[in-house]
């Protein structure tokens, strides 16, 4: 029995893995390998670690656990059930595991774009987050990507980091006219030719083929197409999920489970390292309060009275 296993090995999970170690409780960590940003060679806006390649920042991470013997396991957990406080979670191997809490820091997938040749790109010049990318690819050409309306949003914050934006709705046209207006004043480009692929060397975007052939000098591609749950764990312990689809939490990372927290990503709030890392904290510091509750002796209310 275990007091609390957590369930993902990302910044969320092994920093709340830090502090239940360093708390002595009995932890481990289970952890299936897909971090969402692994197809970036740079992990940026995480002060100290600025930059930093993210598996060296996980492997980093690993490392520091092996003082406080908290044990990581690379392998997938299939389900996970509770009963009568107690988790009950089963690996893709089978083997059972069992515990007083649970934290789920499972993280998310995006959604990607239907454009052939987006995986080469993805993580070295196409992008999702101006936050974590902007910076690299200021003064670019930057593209922004959204069919129909959606883009445009990003397109205008885009202009934040470069005079040179261009919104790509991929051969839909239902911009209104109020839409242009808007994207016109502030000197945003709109192409809404269908594309047909993108083009360039060792990850970096240098063009965008349109399918009449035409090719738009592009450095960099920013898009938004939502995201989901990197697992189906929330779901089959019987969480409430917002209506974008992360799991809603209370200030300590509670889940509306009993002894059931959630941190990083997977949970509400902003989506990046230092966030996920620093609710995985506030969700480790939590359940060791919890556990502390739970087994301390308290004076019988007659002896109280006397
Ligand atoms: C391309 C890209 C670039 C990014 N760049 C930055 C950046 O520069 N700076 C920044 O701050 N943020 C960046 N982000 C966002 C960042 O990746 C996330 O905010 C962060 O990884 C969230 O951490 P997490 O611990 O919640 O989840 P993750 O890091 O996604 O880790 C979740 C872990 O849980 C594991 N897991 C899931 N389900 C199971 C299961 N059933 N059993 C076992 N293990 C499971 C996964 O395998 C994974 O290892 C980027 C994201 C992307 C996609």
């Amino acid at each position: 029995m275990y007091d609390v296993i957590v369930i993902g090995g990302g910044p969320a999970g092994l920093n709340a893995a830090m502090l239940l170690g360093r708390s002595r409780r009995k932890v481990i960590v289970f952890d299936g390998g897909k971090p969402r940003n692994r197809w970036s060679r740079n992990m940026n806006g995480f002060l100290t670690s600025d930059g930093m390649n993210p598996r060296e920042f996980i492997k980093r991470g690993r490392d520091e656990l092996k003082k406080y013997s908290v044990e990581v396991k690379d392998i997938e957990i299939a389900s996970a059930t509770y009963s009568k406080g107690e988790f009950v979670v089963n690996d893709a191997a089978g083997t059972v595991y069992r515990s007083r809490k649970l934290l789920l820091a499972t993280g998310l997938k995006d959604n990607w774009p239907e454009v052939e040749g987006f995986e080469a790109f993805y993580g070295k010049s196409v992008h999702h987050c101006p936050y974590c990318d902007g910076w690299e690819s200021r003064e670019k050409a930057i593209a922004v990507y959204g069919k129909d309306r959606s883009g445009i949003g990003q397109a205008l914050a885009m202009k934040n980091w470069s005079d040179d934006v261009t919104l790509f709705t991929d051969g839909t046209d239902t911009l209104q006219r109020s839409d242009l207006e808007l994207l016109e004043l502030n000197e945003v480009k709109v192409e809404k030719r269908k594309i047909l692929r993108l083009e360039g060397e060792d990850g970096m975007l240098q063009h965008i083929v349109l399918q009449d052939g035409e090719k738009r000098a592009q450095q960099a591609m920013f898009f938004s197409e939502g995201t989901k749950q990197q697992s189906g764990l929330g779901e089959m312990l019987g969480c409430e999920f917002t209506s974008k689809g992360v799991i809603k939490t209370r200030r300590k990372q509670q889940s509306n489970i009993p002894g059931l927290y959630v941190a990083g990503d997977a949970a509400r709030d902003m989506q990046m390292v230092v966030v996920a890392a620093a609710e995985g904290a506030k969700a480790g510091v939590a359940i060791n309060m919890d556990l502390q509750q739970e087994d301390r002796k308290h004076v019988p209310e007659v002896e109280r009275h006397m």
